[in-house]
């Protein structure tokens, strides 16, 4: 009896220690039941199911189910169940500070910082995005391990901790940062071949020092990612075999076509990014936007919009879902799937391209990104159809990420 209360009691204590250590409770071994009037598992669409999870994975999917989905633990009615979104490009460090300006270095406590960015980590799991790679700051270190402790809610992240940009340095130290890199746990090489947009976007990097960054990101185990805007920088990256081109605005038939056959993944955007620093004016004049900043993000449009158009009319191209959200722009981030389907994208497409195309790029599309037995259960339900019309990804009833659901407000 003695022995058998010892071992009671310490199996206790154990359970509630867990409990203690996280303040959002972890997923357990009890089975959840999820029923919905339709899915868009990730792929296609199925209707009337039944989806199983426990321990944080999805055990079964069952369809047309019939008076059995009554019985579900969560019956979410006419919504619609779908993967938990992926967005591939996000600065979740990136926040508005006291002043009303985005944050620079220093002018805020290290709590208030960190605030700000779980406030951002929090808008943007609302909005239904269970998966973020961020492109990246070293914050991302702490705010990834936070929320993979289920300290603070938020989507899980993979993160570049840094950017590669700068173009003085030699191959070998550029190397070297890599390796560095990876030692310090990040997921992902981020670089830029390219200008940003205002300064005309033209190349940066040689090609040589190019292969050597993507060559030894490659031989890491890293995916590389590259910030190119001009076609030449496009070009570049695709043949020096990094794995991920961002923005691509000025990329061509033909560049894009070059990415289709060398199987380079293209994470292009249309609005977001440019429309959410127009649409906060106010704050981003603070922080040192100019009249012409302004002019050069409204041009980019429909500039962006016209090569999204010929992106996705490429043959064999791998489009991607990727917002570059930055300040005030988390949780905003399915109004760039609104805007790619505006550009003349299906719907389902859309919807792929942030849920199984992107977790296979990110090189989860066995955990991620579907809703199939042995997956993450990372699902979100949104009201209507978003297969049928995109708008209603903007209404998020139900968020859950790895069994966990969070409360929707
Ligand atoms: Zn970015």
């Amino acid at each position: 009896m003695r022995a058998f209360l010892a071992v009671f009691g310490l199996s206790l204590a154990a359970s509630a220690s867990r409990a203690q250590n996280s303040p959002i409770r972890p997923p357990d071994s009890t089975a959840i039941t999820i029923h919905a009037a339709h899915m868009f598992d990730g792929r296609g669409v199925k209707e009337d199911v039944l989806v199983t999870v426990r321990a944080g994975r999805i055990e079964r999917v069952d369809t047309n189910v019939g008076p059995r989905g009554g019985s579900a633990t969560r019956d979410l009615g006419a919504a619609t169940l779908l993967p938990g979104l992926i967005d591939a490009h996000v600065h979740p460090g990136w926040y508005i500070n006291r002043r009303g300006a985005l944050h620079g270095r220093d002018d805020d406590t290290p709590a208030q910082s960190a605030l700000a960015r779980a406030g951002n980590l929090y808008a943007t799991l609302m909005a239904g995005f269970t998966t973020i790679q961020s492109l990246g700051g070293p914050e991302d270190l702490d705010l990834r391990d936070a929320v993979a402790r289920w300290q603070i809610p938020g989507p899980r992240i993979l993160t570049s901790i840094i950017q590669i940009s700068d173009s003085a340095l030699s191959a070998d130290s550029l190397r070297s940062i890599v390796r560095a890199l990876k030692v310090r746990g990040a997921d992902v090489i981020k670089l830029f071949a390219s200008a940003g947009l205002g300064a005309g976007g033209q190349q940066t990097f040689s090609n040589a020092k190019l292969e050597a960054i993507c060559g030894e990101a490659k031989a890491q185990g890293l995916r590389s990612v590259v910030h190119a805007i001009s076609a030449a920088s496009v070009r570049a990256a695709t043949l020096a075999g990094c794995t991920e081109i961002e923005h691509g605005t000025f990329a061509t038939k033909s560049e894009l076509a070059l990415m289709a056959s060398h199987g380079t993944i293209f994470d292009p955007q249309v609005c977001l990014v440019f429309q959410n620093y127009i649409d906060h004016r106010d704050v981003y004049s603070r922080s040192g936007f100019t009249p012409q900043s302004f002019d050069a993000l409204a041009n980019a449009i429909p500039v962006a919009t016209a090569m999204f158009k010929q992106a996705i009319a490429t043959a064999g191209l791998k489009v991607i879902f990727g917002t570059d959200a930055v300040a005030l722009a988390h949780g905003r981030n399915a109004d760039e799937l609104f805007c790619r389907v505006r550009a003349g994208q299906r719907p389902l497409d859309a919807l792929a391209s942030a849920t199984s195309a992107a977790a296979a790029a990110l090189g989860l599309g066995d955990r991620l990104g579907q809703i199939a037995a042995g997956y993450d259960a990372d699902l979100i339900a949104v009201r209507g159809d978003p297969t049928r019309d995109i708008a209603a990804i903007r209404n998020v009833v139900f968020v859950m990420r790895g069994g966990v659901a969070f409360a929707v407000p």
